[in-house]
């Protein structure tokens, strides 16, 4: 997966409540625009001293990395605006990534939050040309400005390239979505259109290694790689989500719930486990449920106490199960197993455990559901 984990990396702080993070990967970038800067300055300035050039490397390249926080910043405004909670802004080495918690829920959300990013870098791009032509303080003053205006006009072009998921794929996916009216088909149109300018980039790159330059051939090439991924798995979310958008947990559950006699010891209840290969059950104590038992809260206790301990001593009370409903979304219990770490869920309505719901359950349907061509139906 090419992009950084969630809230991976070192909290620089946090700008109007949104935390923004600094990827590891982002120090390699750095290092290297920071690098090429100041060989830059020195080419065009020779007669300036080594430590002014890199000084001037430096502070452009915090200035940069400052501008493309302000890009994904002007995003998350706009996002918030449509009360879409933004997680986390993330600088990494490919550059910045807003985290919204939501897709946007229409075709004009989509369209202003996405145009808001290049919209922003062309205003920066003109004020760092205003401040090269009027700002007093000489010749190096103007010329990081100059970099600065050139830097943020072109990533204000390369993000209008109609290719998910730069910023103008998003625009696109917006206008598609508000003429079809069909998100996942929007969302297609959009990745495809990405891909082709993936692979147009990592043609262009190999075509620079073979004619000379390898180090921005490769760059192009990587850049590409990056976007097919993205693109790619943009696309796949959203097929998952819009193939299990009417899959409820009742649907999918299973309503056979193996139960134990809360005296039973756990040698056992491991017995039983291995008899009959199911991995959780309910607890009854005088004919009425009191808790769950696994295999996993088993194995919390020494083995030579099995013989004594029994599954009421190791059970999850009521209180302390993670439970769901029955209308609960089986992508949302997805997420929810994915984010806990678990891998099944009792069903609870009114009080009564009505089913039990397993990750591999929702998968199976996931699979078999794609494989039938369920995307194929509107
Ligand atoms: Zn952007």
């Amino acid at each position: 997966m090419p992009q950084p984990a969630r809230n991976s990396g070192i909290l620089l702080g946090r700008v109007l409540g949104i935390p923004i993070y600094l990827h590891a990967s982002w120090f390699i970038i750095f290092a290297l625009i920071t690098l090429s800067l100041r060989t830059q300055f020195a080419a065009q300035h020779p007669h300036w001293t080594p430590p002014q050039n890199w000084t001037l490397g430096l502070i452009t390249s915090v200035l940069f990395f400052t501008s493309v926080v302000f890009h994904e910043l002007c995003h998350s405004m706009v996002a918030r605006h449509y009360r879409i909670p933004v997680e986390s802004i993330t600088l990494f080495v490919f550059g910045g990534l807003a985290r919204m918690e939501r897709d946007p829920s229409s075709p004009r959300q989509e369209f202003n939050i996405a145009i808001a990013g290049p919209l922003s870098s062309l205003f920066l791009a003109g004020s760092f040309w205003l401040a090269s032509r009027y700002l007093p303080g000489g010749e190096m003053v103007t010329s990081v400005a100059y970099l600065l205006f050139t830097i943020n006009l072109i990533l204000a072009l390369f993000n209008l390239v109609p290719g998910f998921p730069l910023d103008g794929g998003r625009v696109l996916r917006g206008v598609a979505w508000g003429i079809t009216g069909d998100f996942t088909r929007a969302t297609q149109i959009a990745s495809t259109a990405g891909k082709f300018f993936a692979y147009f980039m990592i043609i262009t790159g190999v075509w620079q290694v073979l004619g000379g330059n390898p180090v921005g051939g490769v760059w192009w090439a990587f850049i590409g790689w990056f976007l097919l991924e993205a693109a790619r798995e943009s696309y796949a979310q959203v097929a998952i989500r819009s193939t299990l958008a009417s899959v409820h947990a009742e649907d999918i559950m299973s309503r056979d719930i193996p139960t134990v006699p809360s005296g039973m010891t756990l040698e056992e209840y491991v017995q039983e486990v291995l008899r009959t290969g199911r991995r959780c059950h309910i607890v009854i104590s005088a004919g009425t449920p009191v808790g769950l038992v696994t295999l996993h809260s088993a194995r919390a206790v020494p083995r030579e106490e099995w013989h004594s301990a029994s599954v009421q001593s190791v059970m999850l009370p009521p209180d302390r199960i993670h439970s769901v409903s029955p209308a609960d979304l089986a992508l949302k219990v997805l997420e929810r197993m994915q984010s806990e770490d678990i891998n099944q869920m009792p069903v609870i309505s009114q009080g009564q455990i009505v089913g039990m719901i397993s990750r591999d359950t929702i998968l199976r349907v996931l699979r078999t559901r794609l494989q039938a061509g369920h995307l194929a139906e509107p």
